[in-house]
């Protein structure tokens, strides 16, 4: 069997967990199949004093049947790369925000060179027959540098984040190299059908490619495979939490915390594309309209830090404390907080308890590649009596999960209903949403998506390789 080799932008150890859907799928996939993962260490040098950072130092490390490889950043080449280019470019226009964009002319040449900086560390580390998996929105030129350096293994690429619309994409300097660089690959994986319409509506329209059928597409001499492979959670994973010592003390202790109320939560990294403010608004909205869930409903929201050094995570810090502090002074009383607000990670050995302990799930993204959290909530509930998902329309994982109480988050009234019918929701009603929900859970799970995108790289056809790319 072919080897397996992960790249992404940050490493983490498998036998560990952290927050991040990324992290998470890849520890599962890795842990299976063995193999290399190459990326970030997430350090930064400082430039010593006058010359440049001694960068690109690779440190190795065997963590059970994977070997992890990391490499450290200067600081220019993270600013630009990390900082400026990824997040502050993709990042917001992939996820629909133009007002949010820095197309500061020099980022996109830090990304350029973090790019080369990969492929020049990793091309030497590659055996002949490996099968390469580039993941997301940071590496998106980094086949097309390692085909530049004569690579002709099968390389496949991810995108976890949503991909815009044709005229979206287009508004950023650059878009037509970056779509070409897509075009160094042997697959292109989405998360969702609509993004993926939006990449072959791009590729029609701007870059002329020929439609081959079943995903096939060719362009810039190469044919390529594209699809949509909609990313799972691991449910055993999670069914194995719930039942261990700290899951099922979290759930004890938040059902008997919340006998007398009913428990709506809120779990996301603290970020703009998740919708929090309107989620907000439409819990005081539901509060305003519904005087009966006053003292009777409580909102748990946990927002974990997130990119703290990029500017616009900060003004959205402040929006939340004060919403939440306003709800909280109007709505409150001297025995009852409408909203708890934690900005912290909360461990996700506790994560299956909470959700198990809640009535109402609102998982209300403005925008998002899939959102986990939406099926870690379903996957944690007892199904004779199941919780209630609210679920944004603008999540990947909205083409899925139907029979959730799908919302448009910015509409703030028809989001307040929605929780009001999910409070109300017979148990009859719940129990048969929840069981489709899961059904469709449990059919494409992370081991699922792991193997339709490795199946689709191994068969895909590559014609030519070797190319100069760039
Ligand atoms: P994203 O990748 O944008 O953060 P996802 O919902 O797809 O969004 O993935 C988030 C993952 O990280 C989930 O597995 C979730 O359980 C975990 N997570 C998100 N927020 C928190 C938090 N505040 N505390 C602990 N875990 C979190």
């Amino acid at each position: 069997m072919p080897r397996l080799v992960v790249v992404s932008n940050r490493v983490a150890d498998p036998r560990k967990t952290a927050a991040g859907g990324l992290a998470v799928a890849l520890a599962d996939v890795l842990n299976n199949t063995g193999g290399l993962w190459f990326g970030w260490s997430g350090k930064i040098v400082e430039p010593s004093a006058g010359g440049r950072a001694d960068e690109g130092e690779l440190r190795t490390q065997q963590a059970g049947p994977v070997k992890l490889v990391t490499l450290d950043l200067s600081r220019e080449d993270h600013d630009a790369y990390y900082v400026g280019y990824s997040n502050g470019v993709l990042w917001p226009v992939f996820h629909y925000r133009l007002d949010l964009a820095d197309f500061d002319a020099g980022y996109i040449a830090g990304y350029r060179r973090v790019n080369q900086l990969f492929a020049r560390k990793l091309q030497p580390l590659l055996r002949d027959d490996d099968i390469i998996w580039v993941h997301d929105y940071h590496l998106i030129p980094l086949a097309a540098e390692l085909r530049a350096l004569g690579c002709t293994q099968r390389i496949g690429f991810f995108l976890h984040i949503p991909l815009p619309p044709p005229l979206i994409l287009a508004a950023i300097p650059g878009h037509d190299w970056l779509i070409r660089a897509l075009f160094a690959y042997d697959l292109v994986g989405f998360q969702s059908e609509a993004d993926h319409g939006h990449f072959c509506r791009y590729i029609e329209a701007e870059a002329r490619a020929q439609n081959l059928g079943e995903g096939r597409w060719r362009a810039f001499n190469r044919t390529i495979q594209a699809g949509a492979f909609p990313i799972g959670m691991d449910v055993e994973e999670f069914n194995a939490l719930a039942s261990a010592p700290d899951g099922l003390e979290m759930y004890e202790r938040m059902r008997r915390e919340y006998s007398r109320r009913k428990l709506l939560v809120g779990v996301d990294r603290l970020d703009y594309s998740k919708g929090l403010p309107q989620r907000l608004q439409a819990f005081r909205e539901l509060l305003q309209r519904y005087p009966e869930t006053h003292n009777s409903a409580t909102l748990v929201q946990i927002a974990s830090p997130s990119r703290e050094d990029v500017g616009a995570y900060t003004d959205i810090l402040h929006e939340l404390e004060s919403l939440c502090g306003s709800i909280n002074g109007n709505y409150g009383e001297l025995e009852w907080m409408p909203v708890r607000y934690i900005h912290r990670t909360v461990a996700r050995s506790r994560l299956p308890g909470l959700y198990r302990a809640s009535r109402v799930a609102l998982v209300t993204p403005l925008r998002d590649g899939m959102n986990l959290v939406a099926k870690e909530f379903v996957a944690s509930q007892d199904p004779q009596d199941p919780g209630v998902l609210v679920l944004s329309r603008f999540a990947g994982a909205a083409e899925q999960l139907k029979e959730a109480l799908l919302v448009n988050p910015y509409d703030v009234e028809a989001t307040a209903n929605a929780i009001h019918l999910a409070l109300q929701m017979p148990v009859e009603e719940r129990r048969a949403r929840h069981q489709a929900l899961m059904a469709n859970i449990r059919e494409y799970d992370v081991h699922w998506w792991c193997d339709s995108f490795l199946d689709s790289l191994v068969k895909a056809q590559a014609e030519e390789t070797g190319t100069p790319w760039l």
